[in-house]
């Protein structure tokens, strides 16, 4: 009996980045990335703020 209720647990944030457009999934905020230094631009749009 493994199967759980699969909870809709959204994706973690969605980061892309602004350089190469390249598009990451993290659950935690990203500064930049390391292969060509571009800022991750937070895709997930924050619940108030
Ligand atoms: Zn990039």
């Amino acid at each position: 009996m493994s199967n759980s209720a699969s909870f809709e647990v959204g994706p973690p944030y969605i980061y892309e980045c602004t350089d190469c457009g390249e598009r990451i999934e993290a659950d935690s905020s990203i500064g930049q990335r390391p292969e060509c230094e571009g800022e991750m631009r937070n895709l997930s749009k924050s619940s108030g703020q």
